[in-house]
């Protein structure tokens, strides 16, 4: 599989070894005690969010409702 798994439209997974943040998007534990990934809205591109896991990042997709392709953009700061 490649680095850059699409998780919902302009949502990508990055490889997080060279990001260093600190708290879950979703539930705001510090990610680094769990097995975090990071998101953006393109590959290449600087991180809007990270997770502990895939569990946290799914329930924030679903609270976002980004699985429907109606959001183009998320705030991490909500
Ligand atoms: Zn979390």
């Amino acid at each position: 599989m490649s680095s850059g798994s699409t998780v919902a439209d302009k949502t990508f997974v990055l490889p997080g070894a060279s990001v260093r943040m600190t708290d879950c998007t979703y539930c705001g534990s510090p990610v680094e005690d769990h097995d975090p990934l990071y998101v953006s809205e393109s590959p290449d591109g600087e991180p809007t969010g990270q997770f502990c896991n895939y569990g946290c990042l799914s329930a924030h997709i679903d609270d976002e409702g980004l699985t429907t392709g109606t959001a183009c953009e998320w705030s991490s700061s909500q």
